[in-house]
C-alpha cells in the first residue's frame, strides 16, 4: 500500500493547469535524490582557471561531479558579493535560479507574500503581471517561485536559447527591481487587505496568499507538520511560519513588507544557479553588466542561529477543526518530533533518511508496525526534513485517539531500544539504500527539470556554508560511505544518538474540535465588525477607496507600450514536429506485446495490462483494492516485510494499479486495465518476474487484521488527498454526469472508492469471509491470458524481449484462458449537481463537459482556446480578483473540457465567472502577436522533455486509445496555424457546456449550504 503522500513545507507561487498527478509530483520530486544520465559536453570549450576573474566573477572552486555527469563551478561576484554556481553538462533543458536567504522573524508570511509580489512588474517590465505573461507566451519547461522555511527560490527552465535568456532577464529584473515600491496594489492583491466595496458592507479580509494559507491551514496534517517544526525552534527562524499564519498575516504592514525586500533581496544575500548546455561567459557578462555591477557588497544579517538544544522534551496540544457531520472519535493526530544533527553532515542526513524508511516507510517497517498493531493510529508514517540547518524527524500517527499519547511514546521508546540493541537486519538496510540509489540513478523527476532538482538539493548545504554547494551532488560518495557503514553499528548508533532520550524533541498532539473553523470565522467576523465600528467615516471611506482603486487597477489593461517591453517569441520558435510514438507490436508466444525502444539509461520498464472492461463499478473498485493490497500482504514464500526487502534489492519498484481511459470517439466507451508495473536493471529481469509470479498467484488475502490495517490506512490517505486536491475529485464527479469513464475513475480514486472502502472496513468486522472471498474472486477473474498485453520500454530490445518471453512462460501457464464471469451492470449515468462539505474554508468549484456530446469535434483550436481561458480570463477573475489560489481550464483526454477553481474563497461568484466566459470569447480581440503568444504558451506545457519512462507510457497510451502519430501531428499543426475566428467559433460550445451545468463543488459546509439551491444533493465529504 502506498505511503501516505508526504507533505513538504513549501509554497509555490502557482498551481498550474494540473495534470492528474501534478500536485503529487510537485511534492514528490523534492524528496528524490538524483544521478547519472547526463554527460559532459563532448568538447569542453571552457578552460576556466581558479581565482581568475570572468566578467566580474572570481572562480573560487571547480569540481568534477561524475555521479551526475557534470562539472561544477563556484563563483563569487567581486563587487556585489553574489554567489553563483554553474553546473556544466549536455542537458538542453537549461535552468537558471536566483535564491535569497529569507529568514522570517514573525508569522506574517512576509517571505511568501514577497515571493508572490516581486513577479508582478519590474523596472524593465512595467506591467501588472510579467509572470503570467510568461505563463501565457513562453516556451518554459519550468516557471515558478517557491518559499521554503529559510529561503526563497526563483527558478526558470527552457530548452530554447532565446526563450531561456528572456526568462532569466525577467526574473532577475523582478527580484532586484520590482515595482512593489510604486504599486502598493500588488501587496493588497497578493498579500492581504480589508475588503469592503460599499461603506455599508460587512468588513472582510481578502488576498491571494491569505486565502492560500487559509487553505493550507484547513489541512490538519499540514497544521501538525508546522507546529511540529515550530515548537522545536523557539529561538531561531524555524520557530516562525514562512508561509504565513492566516491569523498573523493581517499584522503585516506594507512598510514592513517593503523593508523585508530592501534588507534581504540584495546580491550579497543571493545564491544563483546556471545549469546545462550554455555559454557561461555570456551569462556572466549579462549578470554583471545588467544587474550586479550596480551593487556594492553588504554585510547582511540573515544568518540562522543554531537553536540551543532543550534540556527537556516539550509537549503541546493544538486544536484542529472537524465538521459537525464527521465523527471525532479517532480524529486526533499524534506526533513525536526530534532534532537530528546538522545539515552540513550530509552522510548522516542521508543516513537518517534511509533510517526513516527502514523504521517507518517500508512495508512492515518495524516501528510503524508496532504502532499499528497496538492500534495507536490507522495511518502511521515518518517524515524526515533534511532541508533546514537542523534536520528533524517526525513520527506521525493519524486517525488516533488522544488518550493513547503515553502509549504512543512508550511504544516508540521501547521499540527503538529493542532495535538499537538487537541491531537492524543488514539485508533490510541494504535494500533500503538500494531503493534510494535506484531512484537516484533513474533520475526521473517527471516533469521537473533535473537542473531544478539539483539546484534545490545544493541549497541543502550551500545556504549554510558558502564553500559547499556540491556535497549532495556527490551521490557516489554518499552512498558509497553508507554502504560501508551497514556492517558496523552506525545506524543503530544514530537511533541512540537522536531518537532515544534526545531532549531536543517534542510531542505535539492535534485534537479535533467540532466546528472550530466556524468558531474562528465567527470570532474573526466579530473582531472585524468591532474594528469597523471603531473606524471613523473617513477611515471607512479609505478602505472602500482602496478596494475600488484596486479593482480598477486590476481591470485596467497594461498599455501597449508597457506590454511591448515583454520579450516575445515567434511561431517559428516552436518545434514543428510532434514527439514520435515508439510502438512496435509483437507477440511473446501467444501474448500480445508492445515494445518501446528508447535510451533508458540501462533501466527496463515492464508493464502487464489485464483488460477489465467487463468489470462493473463494484468489481472495478475491488480490482483497485486488490492492486493496493498486493505487495503489502504475505505471499506463500515471504512475509510482506520480506517481500518489500526483496523488491527493493532486486528492482526499482513493483506496483499494481488500475487504468481507465476514455474512448475518443464515444463518451459511453472506455479502456479499462489492471496493471502490473515494474522497473529494474536488466540483470534482474528474471528475479523480478519470479516476484511478480509469486505476488499475483500466491498472495494471501486471509489475514483480516492486516486487511483492516491497510484499508484504514488507505482511507486516511484518500481523505488527505481530498483536502489537498479537491479539484480532482470535483472534476471527476462532475464528468460522471455524462461519462462512463469518469464513473470508473470515481470508482477507483474518488468518492465512490472512498465510500466503498468505508463499507469494507465495516464488513471486515461483521462478515470478513465475504470480503475475503470477493478479493480472491477478483484476482482470479483478472488473470486471464487473452486479456493480457505486455509493454516493455528498454534500450536493448533484442536481448530483453527474449528474456521477457522466457520469463513469461511460468506466468502464462497459470493464467486462465478465458474469463467466464458475468457482471451485473451497475452503471447508471444520471445528472446530479453535487456539493461535498467539509470543515475546510475554501472551495473547489468544478464544471465539465464533453466536446463530442455537444456535436463538435476535438481540435487544436479548442486547446488554444482553453489555454486562453485558463491563463487569462479565469486567472484574472478567479485568482487575481476572486482571491483563489488557482483557476484552471484543461482538455482532459482530448475530449473533456474541465474548469475548476483551486482553494477558492468563493462559490457563486466563480460560477458567474464561468457563465461570463461566453461573452469574453465573443468579444475576444487578439492581435496576431497576442495569438502567437497564447499558442506558444499552449505548447510550453506540451513540449516538456519526457523521461524515458514517460516516452514509453505516452506511446502505450496512444496505442490503447487508438491515437495515431498523424492525428497528434495534425493536432499540432492545427494549434500552430490556428486563427482567431477558429477559436471564437467555439464560444457556443463553451456556453453549452456551462448551460449543461454539471456542477460539482467540494468545500466549506457553510458556504455550500448557503447556496443549497444550486445542488440536487449535499453530502459530507468525509465519514
Ligand atoms: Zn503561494
Amino acid at each position: 500500500m502506498k505511503i501516505a503522500n508526504k507533505i513538504k513545507k513549501h509554497y509555490v507561487r502557482r498551481i498550474y493547469n494540473l495534470g492528474e498527478n501534478f500536485i503529487k509530483r510537485l511534492l514528490d520530486y523534492f524528496l528524490l535524490i538524483s544521478y547519472n544520465i547526463l554527460k559532459l559536453k563532448e568538447e569542453i570549450i571552457m578552460n576556466l582557471k581558479l581565482n581568475e576573474k570572468y566578467n566580474g566573477f572570481i572562480l573560487k572552486k571547480s569540481e568534477e561531479l561524475s555521479s551526475i555527469g557534470s562539472k561544477g563551478y563556484l563563483f563569487k561576484h567581486e563587487k556585489s558579493g553574489a554567489r553563483l554556481v554553474f553546473i556544466e553538462n549536455d542537458d538542453s533543458n537549461k535552468v537558471f535560479s536566483v535564491a535569497f536567504k529569507t529568514t522570517p522573524k514573525d508569522n506574517t508570511g512576509v517571505p511568501h507574500i514577497l515571493e508572490h509580489s516581486v513577479l508582478n512588474g519590474s523596472k524593465k517590465y512595467p506591467i501588472k503581471d510579467p509572470f503570467n505573461e510568461l505563463v501565457k507566451g513562453s516556451l518554459n519547461t519550468f516557471l515558478n517561485a517557491m518559499t521554503f522555511s529559510d529561503k526563497t527560490m526563483y527558478p526558470v527552465a527552457s530548452c530554447n536559447n532565446k526563450d531561456f535568456a528572456n526568462l532569466c532577464d525577467v526574473y532577475m529584473d523582478s527580484v532586484f527591481n520590482p515595482r512593489i515600491y510604486e504599486t502598493p496594489e500588488t501587496f493588497y492583491q497578493e498579500g492581504w487587505r480589508y475588503e469592503m466595496f460599499d461603506k455599508n458592507d460587512e468588513l472582510k479580509i481578502n488576498g491571494i496568499v491569505y486565502n492560500e494559507m487559509k487553505g493550507a491551514f484547513s489541512d490538519p496534517e499540514q497544521v501538525l507538520m508546522r507546529y511540529g517544526q515550530n515548537i522545536l525552534f523557539p529561538d531561531n527562524t524555524y520557530g516562525y511560519e514562512s508561509g504565513g499564519d492566516p491569523v498573523s498575516i493581517p499584522d503585516l504592514s506594507y512598510e514592513a513588507f517593503l523593508g523585508f525586500h530592501k534588507r534581504l533581496y540584495h546580491p550579497s544575500n543571493s545564491y544563483m544557479l546556471l545549469y546545462g548546455n550554455l555559454d557561461i561567459e555570456e551569462k556572466l557578462k549579462w549578470l554583471n553588466d545588467e544587474y550586479l555591477v550596480n551593487y556594492d557588497k553588504l554585510d547582511i544579517d540573515s544568518n540562522i542561529e543554531m537553536q540551543k538544544p532543550f534540556t527537556e522534551q516539550k509537549y503541546k496540544e493544538i486544536e484542529i477543526s472537524v465538521s459537525e457531520n464527521e465523527s471525532i472519535a479517532d480524529k486526533s493526530i499524534l506526533s513525536y518530533n526530534f532534532v537530528c544533527g546538522e545539515a552540513l553532515n550530509t552522510v548522516e542526513t542521508t543516513a537518517m533518511e534511509v533510517l526513516e524508511y527502514v523504521l517507518l516507510g517500508s512495508q512492515g517497517a518495524e516501528l510503524k508496525q508496532a504502532l499499528i498493531e497496538a492500534e495507536i493510529g490507522k495511518s502511521v508514517y515518518g517524515y524526515f526534513d533534511g532541508e533546514i540547518l537542523q534536520p528533524n524527524l517526525k513520527i506521525i500517527a493519524q486517525n488516533a485517539d488522544k488518550s493513547k499519547i503515553d502509549e504512543f511514546k512508550s511504544i516508540i521508546d521501547t521499540k527503538l531500544v529493542e532495535i538499537s540493541e538487537r541491531g537492524i537486519d543488514k539485508k533490510i538496510l541494504r535494500a533500503a539504500i538500494n531503493r534510494f540509489e535506484f531512484r537516484s540513478r533513474e533520475a526521473d523527476f517527471g516533469r521537473a527539470p533535473k537542473g531544478l532538482v539539483y539546484g534545490i538539493q545544493m541549497m541543502g548545504t550551500w545556504l549554510y556554508d558558502d564553500n559547499r554547494p556540491f556535497d549532495y551532488l556527490n551521490i557516489d560518495k554518499i552512498f558509497g560511505e553508507l554502504k560501508e557503514k551497514v556492517d558496523g553499528n552506525y545506524f543503530e548508533a544514530l537511533i541512540k544518538k537522536y531518537l532515544l532520550g534526545n531532549p531536543h524533541s517534542a510531542i505535539v498532539v492535534a485534537v479535533p474540535k467540532v466546528n472550530l473553523s466556524k468558531e474562528n470565522d465567527d470570532k474573526l467576523a466579530e473582531k472585524l465588525a468591532e474594528y469597523k465600528a471603531s473606524l471613523s467615516e473617513d477611515e471607512i471611506q479609505k478602505i472602500v477607496d482602496l478596494n475600488v482603486n484596486l479593482r480598477e487597477y486590476q481591470n485596467t489593461d497594461d498599455t501597449e507600450e508597457a506590454l511591448a517591453s515583454m520579450p516575445v517569441l515567434n511561431r517559428e520558435d516552436i518545434k514543428k514536429d510532434a514527439e514520435k510514438l515508439i510502438n512496435e507490436e509483437l507477440k511473446l508466444g501467444d501474448i500480445k506485446a508492445l515494445l518501446h525502444e528508447t535510451n533508458t539509461n540501462n533501466i527496463t520498464y515492464i508493464k502487464m495490462l489485464f483488460d477489465i472492461k467487463k468489470f462493473n463499478l463494484k468489481s472495478t473498485a475491488y480490482a483497485k483494492l486488490v492492486s493496493l493490497l498486493l505487495t503489502a500482504i504475505n505471499t506463500e514464500k515471504n512475509t510482506y516485510s520480506e517481500l518489500s526487502t526483496e523488491i527493493n534489492i532486486n528492482s526499482g519498484g513493483i506496483n499494481f494499479s488500475t487504468l481507465h481511459l476514455p474512448d475518443r470517439k464515444n463518451s459511453e466507451d472506455y479502456v479499462a486495465k489492471f496493471t502490473v508495473n515494474a522497473k529494474m536493471f536488466p540483470d534482474k529481469i528474471e528475479r523480478v518476474f519470479e516476484l511478480i509470479d509469486e505476488i499475483l498467484f500466491t498472495s494471501n488475502f486471509d489475514d483480516v487484521k492486516r486487511l483492516k490495517e491497510l484499508i484504514s490506512e488507505q482511507k486516511s490517505a484518500i481523505e488527505g488527498e481530498f483536502i489537498r486536491a479537491g479539484h480532482l475529485l470535483a472534476m471527476t464527479r462532475s464528468a460522471s454526469n455524462y461519462s462512463a469513464v469518469a464513473k470508473y475513475m470515481d470508482a477507483t480514486n474518488g468518492i465512490y472508492f472512498y465510500n466503498f472502502l468505508c463499507e469494507i472496513i465495516e464488513k471486515l468486522d461483521s462478515n470478513p469471509e465475504e470480503i475475503i472471498s470477493e478479493l480472491k474472486k477478483t484476482i482470479q477473474t483478472l488473470l486471464v491470458k487473452e486479456n493480457l498485453l505486455i509493454s516493455v520500454t528498454t534500450a536493448n530490445a533484442n536481448e530483453e524481449v527474449k528474456k521477457v518471453e522466457k520469463c513469461m512462460e511460468a506466468i502464462e501457464n497459470k493464467l486462465s484462458v478465458k474469463c467466464s464471469e458475468i457482471f451485473e451492470n451497475d452503471l447508471v449515468i444520471e445528472k446530479k449537481k453535487e456539493g461535498f462539505t467539509s470543515s475546510g474554508k475554501v472551495q473547489y468549484v468544478a464544471m465539465t463537459g464533453n466536446i463530442q456530446n455537444h456535436g463538435r469535434k476535438p481540435s487544436g483550436a479548442i486547446k488554444v482556446l482553453i489555454a486562453i481561458l485558463g491563463k487569462d480570463f479565469l486567472y484574472n477573475n478567479i485568482r487575481v480578483q476572486g482571491g483563489a489560489y488557482g483557476a484552471m481550464a484543461i482538455v482532459r483526454n482530448d475530449n473533456d473540457i474541465c474548469f475548476s477553481s483551486y482553494r477558492d474563497p468563493n462559490l457563486t461568484n466563480t460560477i458567474d465567472v464561468y457563465k461570463n466566459m461566453y461573452d469574453y470569447i465573443k468579444k475576444l480581440d487578439l492581435s496576431n502577436e497576442d495569438l502567437t503568444k497564447y499558442i506558444i504558451g499552449t505548447f510550453s506545457g506540451m513540449d516538456i522533455p519526457m523521461t524515458p519512462r514517460e516516452k514509453g507510457e505516452n506511446s502505450l497510451i496512444a496505442h490503447l486509445v487508438n491515437k495515431s502519430f498523424e492525428e497528434i501531428q495534425n493536432n499540432r499543426n492545427e494549434m500552430l496555424n490556428v486563427t482567431l475566428d477558429e477559436i471564437k467559433d467555439y464560444a457556443d460550445l463553451i456556453k453549452d457546456i456551462i448551460d449543461e451545468n454539471n456542477l460539482c463543488v467540494a468545500g466549506g459546509e457553510e458556504i455550500i449550504n448557503e447556496s443549497k439551491d444550486l445542488f440536487d444533493e449535499i453530502k459530507p465529504l468525509l465519514k
